[in-house]
């Protein structure tokens, strides 16, 4: 029997691989046990230990902190060889309770509406990996077991699928930034909060909101390992790269041997959160349609309320958790704006959306990704 995959994140849409991006071998993949034999015979220094925790096996990279050493011109030398990880680029498999294949938009491929049927993309790879998917689906199942059972104990458990649906019926309120600070104060404030109580208020303090807006971003910019902060790849498949070093935030740009050159460098504080214009909102109410029903999102909602001892109702950390990362976005698009003038409209969020999904999938969650 198949084994089961919700698709529907991936339904109807088409993935490319444009030539001269590279942007997804910058990475580091995995070399999973039964492909170590190859790079081992072929290429011994070309495998190392990752830089992870886990410690597990992964290709090398370019001085050590640059593209994989394997890319070439923007091509792959390895192609045909090339690891499961480096294959299954754009799609993830997150598993929970549940697997679904989520798309990852930071990949330019998937926003040019060309190329290969992505659900038939997926359902191959997911075959390839049905073994691994079957194995980690049992552990995370078990994790999610727990996880809503101590919920129900501590009497802080929702109905996800009644949340979703709340968030659904509200997308283009969450594109409005009074409405957002308006909604953070109730998930801080209420006990068990609701979206109907929630009405913008044209009163708010944009100063705080930028704040909070600017700490989330600067969190995923403060380091100088290159490995590790947040790239964005720009339409001419520039890697652009963001390091903070206290307020101030040093673009970069690392060019195809691994080196880093200076762009230029902003005070963050002289970033100024701004609220995307009406062709803007539609591209960011479809996004926030995507992060809802990310079972990835809600992993991460899960993981948080496990790190602060389920202290706050599962609908507070919802919501507060969406509107975190609304304003999170918003912060980087206003930044892109800052160093690119891509602007607040249509664009402008597309190219905020591109620089930001990657680090969105990345965020800790108490599922995994396969
Ligand atoms: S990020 Fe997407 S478009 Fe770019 S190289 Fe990877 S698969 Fe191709
Ligand atoms: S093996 Fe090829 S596809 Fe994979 S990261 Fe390296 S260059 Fe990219």
């Amino acid at each position: 029997m198949a084994i089961e995959v919700d698709y529907s994140d991936v339904a109807g849409k088409k993935a490319d691989c444009p030539e001269g991006c590279g942007m997804c071998c910058l990475c580091q993949p995995e070399v999973l046990p039964e492909e170590r034999a190859f790079f081992r015979t072929k290429y011994p220094k070309m495998m190392v230990k990752s830089k992870c925790a886990d410690q597990h096996f992964a290709l090398a990279m370019k001085k050590g902190r640059g593209s994989c050493v394997f890319l070439n011109g923007r091509r792959c030398d390895i192609y045909q060889n090339r690891t499961t990880y480096c294959r299954q680029f754009p799609y993830h498999f997150y598993i929970s309770d549940r697997i679904k294949v989520e798309l990852d938009l930071s990949c330019r491929g998937v926003w040019t509406g060309k190329g290969n049927d992505a659900e038939e993309e997926a359902r191959a790879l997911a075959q390839a990996s049905e073994r691994r998917l079957t194995m980690t689906l049992k552990e995370a199942s078990s994790v999610y077991k727990e996880f809503y059972s101590i919920c129900k104990e501590t009497g802080v458990m929702c109905d996800v699928s009644q949340l979703r649906m709340s968030v659904s019926e509200n997308l283009k309120n969450f594109t409005n930034l009074a409405y957002i600070a308006k909604a953070m104060d109730l998930s801080l404030e209420e006990p068990k909060m609701s979206l109907e109580r929630v009405t913008a208020d044209s009163k708010f303090d944009l100063k705080n909101l930028t704040e909070a807006a600017m700490e989330a971003s600067l969190g995923s910019m403060g380091s100088n390992d290159p490995l590790n902060v947040p790239v964005y790849c720009d339409p001419k498949y520039n890697w652009n790269m963001f390091m903070a070093n206290g307020n101030t935030i040093e673009l970069t740009v690392m060019d195809d041997d691994g080196d880093l050159h200076h762009k230029g460098f902003v005070d963050a504080r002289d970033i100024e959160l701004k609220e995307p214009d009406e062709n803007g909102k539609k591209v960011l109410a479809d996004y926030i349609s995507i992060l809802n029903g990310r079972d990835s999102f809600l992993g991460n909602v899960f993981y948080m309320m496990d790190e602060l001892g389920y202290e706050d109702d599962m609908a507070n950390s919802y919501y507060g958790a969406l509107c975190a990362t609304i304003i999170d976005l918003l912060w980087r698009a206003s930044l892109l704006d800052h160093f690119f003038g891509t602007g607040m409209g249509a664009e402008g969020m597309k190219e905020a959306i591109i620089f930001y999904d990657m680090d969105r999938l990345d965020a800790p969650t108490i599922g995994a990704f396969v």
